[in-house]
């Protein structure tokens, strides 16, 4: 399945869904990231 990244809105065959949190923790819904996005996205979280 193709999927258009959210972030870098490059065509990918990996999809990877993140929930996106606002300040008070509130999920503000799904983003749809390729491999690589889905990686730098993993490494944010981590601090
Ligand atoms: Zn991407």
């Amino acid at each position: 399945m193709a999927i258009i990244c959210d972030y870098c809105e490059q065509e990918s065959d990996s999809a990877h869904t993140v929930t996106k949190y606002d300040e008070e923790g509130k999920e503000k819904g799904l983003e749809l990231l390729c491999g690589l996005c889905y990686a730098e996205w993993l490494q944010s979280i981590k601090g």
